[in-house]
């Protein structure tokens, strides 16, 4: 099998020639695209590409086999229904997120998170690549564990112990065994158990659990290469209107503050420690 030859370009990372023709990344926010930008992806990839697309795990879409004389007009296209080539090189990539409020168990919404997020800090230029995985509940689906900034929401429950009425659909629902129906047919959450995940609210058919607090666990440096590495906690329980500062304080004290060889978070995170941090950004 022939050598592959690969080249990307300088100026616009997005762009990577294979053989004669190119890739296009395009960036998605989320993973959201409306049907006109299905449409478009699907036209610019039939008419100037090989007819196929490929979705990437960061939620970008990849146009494989873009032919050189087509690249400057597949760009303008893509312009036209909001869409860009992005997410490739030492800046803020494409901002991951899950279905969040779409989703029955998820307790925040991520989707609009991601948009803001975007809106202030998507492609902003960096000593390295920093890649933002936001999760609407504690079952990180997008795994943001394994990222530079990891964003997972969490929801704390409460039992409103007149309405309970000792079903026990949150009990069989809770993954961690933290609730338990008592002798007075009312549920009991085991708060050391619990991981916040807020299954039970989103579960109970009668309401009877709500949030008391709702908020989001912060963590940074983590990598999913491998060996894959687990971000470590910045914070806890962040509330909805201090999330979106903390991340660019994040992505602030990084651009100020990383050598030329840190080019992820996680060799940045080593060198300064999780407590210096904390310490820098949290107090
Ligand atoms: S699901 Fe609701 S009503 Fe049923 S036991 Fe749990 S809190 Fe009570
Ligand atoms: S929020 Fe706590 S008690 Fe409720 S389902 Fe999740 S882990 Fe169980």
């Amino acid at each position: 099998m022939a050598k592959e030859r690969t080249s990307v370009d300088k100026n616009r990372p997005y762009l990577t020639k294979r053989n004669g023709t190119y890739e296009i990344k395009v960036r998605t926010c989320g993973g959201m695209l409306d049907t006109f930008q299905l449409d478009t992806l699907k036209d610019i990839a039939t008419d100037w590409g090989c007819g196929e697309v490929h979705l990437t795990h960061r939620q970008e879409v990849l146009l494989p086999e873009i032919k050189e004389q087509y690249i400057e007009d597949a760009l303008e296209k893509l312009g036209k229904v909001g869409l860009k080539g992005g997410s490739a090189g030492l800046r803020v990539r494409n901002i991951v997120a899950c279905t969040g409020g779409r989703y029955k168990n998820c307790v925040h919404d991520t989707i609009e998170i991601a948009r803001e997020l975007d809106k202030k800090y998507g492609e902003m230029p960096l000593p390295g690549a920093v890649k933002i995985n936001i999760s609407g509940c504690a079952f990180p689906c997008t795994r943001p564990q394994f990222d530079d900034i990891g964003i997972i929401g969490k929801a704390k429950p409460k039992v409103d112990l007149e309405k309970c009425d000792g079903c026990g659909k949150c009990a069989e629902m809770c993954l961690m065994k933290a609730i338990t129906i008592n002798e007075y047919k009312k549920a009991e959450i085991n708060s050391g158990k619990c991981k916040k995940c807020g299954r039970c609210i989103q579960n109970c058919p009668i309401s009877a659990i709500s949030a008391e607090e709702k908020g989001f666990t912060i963590l940074v440096g983590g990598r999913g290469s491998w060996p894959a590495f687990t971000g470590e906690i910045l914070d806890d329980m962040v509330k909805t209107e201090d999330l979106v500062p903390l991340i660019g304080k994040i992505i602030d004290y990084y651009k100020k503050h990383a050598l030329p060889e840190e080019k992820r978070l996680r060799p940045f995170l080593k060198r300064i420690g999780i407590e210096k941090l904390k310490e820098e950004l949290l107090t």
